[in-house]
């Protein structure tokens, strides 16, 4: 036998040990309920004998659930640093080897490590490259290579059951693994006295976010007049780590910058690589496509700040405009979001003036150039004519009409009723709307009434934008914020006429 003799023991990376990881769970917000439950664990570990000797069985293993990079590492290590234990760490990929048995040998070593040390925690990070679901399928494969492949991998997951099975109560050890495609986990791996826990770890909510923000922006120079919470509530959807590397961005952009401490200008800089790329050098529009794109630009922000002014509107009010070209795009326009729970039961008139938001480009346009408008305003166009056929078909606000397209998948089941909430609470309820044509005469009644709709809307934000000229034309800027944009339309009231301007210019 090839293999014979040889240690494989010794050619395996090493566990990673921390003696003490150092993290806490106050290194940790925005996932308080897996935390409380976690406690628990601590508890144990800082007193396994206690446990013991009350007959409580600590759980077998734990699985944490949850999308990348929202923290599950993190409160693993927090698990080990809060009992002050040693923390064995190794990604499931490490224990895939083709050369038979390296996986499972590096399995028992593991354990054994952690067992020597115990009280201690264990954790396997992407369990779901070293435990995928078996596919007995694939052994009729010829591919030899493959069968190996697999047949190794069953072997080292053979290998963790064994080793998982064998747990006792009272061993002191703590066995922790991480995922985000559960889906794709062994059957066996799930059973019951495996995996006694699942916890789910889930995106931040808005105050997570903010909680989350707090405790990065704590480790750097942060500025106090930045208005975390602002950033909290405008990226939905973005995780620990994606927060994480905001504050590290904003603070190398400030090192840069030669500031002393991270100023709120850092942080938006920070937010736009991080989203639509760094500034473009060398791309520059001319002085008349600058003109054009920030005539666009200022239509959309300035309509939203006049409906939420003279109509009471709930739609959004705009942070900042910018028509520096950054990655792909030439320009940008940064609303300050809502509540989640605005968006949550849109009604027609919100909608309506969203649609008005959205034609805000166009109208301003018009208003400046007349009949000369340009694709400048294309991509809003392009969205409120979705927002339009919306309305009229799958959101159905308009008289009731046959709803198009399928169901989502979820509301098929029979188990199910009621709209489900996404993990901040906005409803999944677009229907995909890449639907088959039910009826060609109800398709183009739809088509001639979404075309009704938007050229109605269209006229109202004409009207009053053009009421407002003088305002459009004291706001097309390269680069405006939210407030200025008050603060014009403070000084240039409707019907301010467009002379004034032109008497400030030359006094
Ligand atoms: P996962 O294991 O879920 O992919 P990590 O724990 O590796 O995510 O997260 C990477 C980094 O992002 C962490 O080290 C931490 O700096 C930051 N982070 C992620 N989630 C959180 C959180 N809930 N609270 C604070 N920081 C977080």
């Amino acid at each position: 036998d090839l293999w014979q003799g040889i240690d494989f023991s010794r050619s395996k990376p090493e566990a990673r040990v921390d003696g003490s990881t150092g993290v806490k769970f106050g290194d940790v917000a925005g996932i308080d309920e897996a935390v409380e439950e976690l406690q628990e664990l601590v508890r144990y570990l800082k007193n396994p004998e206690l446990f013991d000797k009350m007959g409580i069985k600590p759980p077998h293993g734990v699985l944490l659930e949850g999308p990348p990079g929202c923290g599950k590492t993190l409160v693993a290590k927090a698990i080990a640093g809060e009992a002050g234990v040693p923390f064995y760490q190794m990604a499931g990929s490490e224990f895939v080897e083709v050369l038979v048995g390296v996986g499972s040998a590096r399995i028992r070593d593991l354990f054994k490590r952690a067992k020597v040390n115990k009280p201690s925690v264990i954790f396997i990070d992407e369990i779901d490259a070293l435990a995928t679901r078996r596919q007995g399928i694939f052994k009729e494969s010829s591919d030899q290579m493959y069968n190996a492949a697999t047949q190794e991998r069953e072997t080292t997951l053979n290998q963790l059951l064994i080793e998982l099975d064998g747990f006792d109560t009272g061993k002191g050890v703590i066995f922790l693994a991480a995922t985000n495609r559960r889906d794709l986990l062994d059957p066996a791996l799930l059973r019951p006295g495996r995996f006694d826990r699942k916890i789910r770890i889930r995106p931040p909510s808005a105050k997570g976010r903010h909680d989350i923000l707090k405790i990065h922006a704590g480790k750097v120079k942060m500025s106090d007049s930045v208005d975390l919470s602002s950033y909290a509530q405008n990226l939905p959807g973005w995780t620990g780590a994606k927060l994480a590397q905001l504050v590290q961005e904003a603070a190398l952009v400030a090192v840069r910058k030669r500031h002393n401490s991270i100023l709120q200008s850092d942080m938006d800089d920070a937010v736009d690589r991080l989203t639509v790329g760094p500034k473009r050098v060398g791309i520059e529009l001319g002085y008349q496509g600058q003109c054009r794109r920030a005539t666009t630009e200022v239509g959309v922000a300035l309509t939203s700040h006049l409906l939420r002014r003279y109509e009471n509107a709930i739609v959004e009010c705009c942070d900042r405009i910018s028509i520096v070209p950054r990655g792909q795009t030439l320009s940008q326009l940064v609303f300050h979001r809502l509540d989640d729970e605005a968006y949550i039961f849109e009604r027609k008139p919100q909608l309506l003036h969203r649609l008005q938001v959205l034609l805000g480009g166009r109208a301003a346009e018009e208003v400046i150039y007349g009949r000369d408008t340009s694709k400048a305003s294309v991509d809003y166009l392009a969205d409120a004519s979705w927002l339009a056929r919306k309305i009229l078909t799958i959101w159905n606000l308009e008289n009731p009409m046959v709803i198009h397209g399928e169901p989502p998948p979820w509301r098929k089941s029979a188990r199910f009723v009621g709209p489900r909430l996404d993990f901040e609470g906005s409803l999944y309820d677009d229907y995909n709307l890449i639907e088959p044509p039910l009826n060609f005469k109800l398709d183009d009644e739809v088509a001639e009434r979404t075309e009704k709709l938007i050229r109605e809307m269209y006229g109202k934000t004409v009207s009053l934008l053009r009421s407002h000229q003088a305002a459009l034309l004291k706001a097309i800027k390269k680069e405006i914020s939210g407030e200025e944009l008050d603060f014009i339309l403070n000084n240039y009231p409707p019907q301010t006429p467009v002379r004034v301007l032109e008497e400030e210019d030359d006094p």
